[in-house]
């Protein structure tokens, strides 16, 4: 099959399962602190040495706020996420209750190595970080993040009922034809949800003078994946130097986008631009990036929800709520500058 036949066959097969509409995800970050800090690739290890454990941690209510800007315009939690042991199980356990709380949704895990998976039903998935289909290159990426661990995770999340996924960063190096071990993997995790990002040159990192890789190179390897996985969530991280090559990317068969900076953007060009991106290509987005009404707009994010959240969690959430509340105001500033520079 040619290139062009691909994202033929890739469209129609996504459109036929997915259909037009294009989910908008944002990845919750909970903390800066990675006990690895040695993938290559990774900002964390640019700034391992500077991390205190305790200091990197966000603030939980930032991170309820910035949940429920997300919820008010429709963009979905891409998943929880933080580096290797920046957070015991226990503590992991309460912020998902928390976040799938406000956000009356159940949460995906991208934590690292987790055991025991005995959360509640305000948990659906797990994401292992794979990060690359080579894995001799792998080997040399990420000497710490060892797979089998990650690969364990994910036949035991499968085995107690919850959905899994894994990311994957392209344009590291990796060789083409590797590309087997990334489906090899799909069928025999049987895995939900692949998360393909493209390289981030970040400074101090190996890849800093690098670039990311070409879109058409990226929208191949998609084609592929939906072609042999027709039913799987196929996510997009294009960042926002590739925003012109998110329609290429939705017709080569990715069904969600995610990572874009989403107080920097909303309601701007580059958002209108997104937009037009998607519509070009016959989609529709199921949040919005440019209704500021939407954002505007509360809902009453203490209203009960049938999750398993236990009632020193839903205390803890309402002694917050000041706090929350602070922080969405603070976030809505910051938007409405944003927009009055452009
Ligand atoms: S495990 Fe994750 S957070 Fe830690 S260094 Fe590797 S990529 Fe970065």
């Amino acid at each position: 099959m040619d290139y062009f036949e691909k994202l033929r066959v890739a469209n129609e097969l996504t459109l036929k399962y997915h259909g037009r509409n294009v989910n908008l995800e944002r990845a919750l970050f909970l903390s800066w602190y990675c006990s690895l800090g040695d993938c290559k690739f990774c900002y964390m290890s640019s700034i391992k040495d500077k991390v205190d454990r305790k200091k990197a941690i966000r603030d939980i209510s930032r991170v309820l706020a910035e949940a429920i800007i997300c919820k008010r315009i429709g963009w979905k939690i891409e998943f929880l996420s933080s580096g290797y042991n920046a957070f015991t199980h226990e503590e992991i356990d309460e912020i998902a209750q928390m976040v799938s709380y406000v956000v009356k949704e159940p949460v995906w895990l991208n934590v690292g190595i987790l055991k025991n998976l005995d959360f509640g039903n305000y948990v659906e998935g797990i994401v292992g970080a794979v990060e690359t289909f080579d894995m001799e290159l792998r080997r040399k990426l990420c000497p710490s993040k060892h797979l089998e661990p990650i690969i364990e995770m994910l036949r035991e999340a499968k085995e107690v009922g919850y959905k899994t996924g894994i990311t994957i960063i392209l344009g590291m190096g990796e060789r083409r034809e590797t590309i087997e071990n990334l489906f090899k993997m799909i069928e025999n995790l049987k895995v939900n949800k692949v998360i393909f990002y493209t390289l981030n040159p970040h400074k101090g990192t190996m890849f800093e003078n690098e670039t990311p890789p070409p879109s058409i190179y990226v929208s191949e390897i998609i084609s592929e994946t939906r072609i042999r996985f027709p039913e799987i969530d196929i996510t997009v991280g294009p960042w926002i130097e590739n925003v012109p090559s998110i329609g290429l990317f939705l017709i080569s068969g990715a069904n969600s986008l995610t990572k874009f900076p989403l107080f920097k953007i909303f309601g701007t060009k580059i958002a209108k631009r997104i937009e037009k991106e998607v519509e070009s290509v016959g989609r529709r987005l199921s949040g919005t990036i440019t209704d500021i009404n939407r954002i505007l707009k509360s809902y009453d994010y203490m209203q009960d929800v049938s999750f398993d959240i236990s009632k020193e969690v839903l205390y803890k959430i309402e002694s917050r709520r000041l706090k929350i509340e602070e922080y969405i105001s603070e976030y809505i500033e910051n938007i409405m500058k944003n927009l009055k520079k452009v």
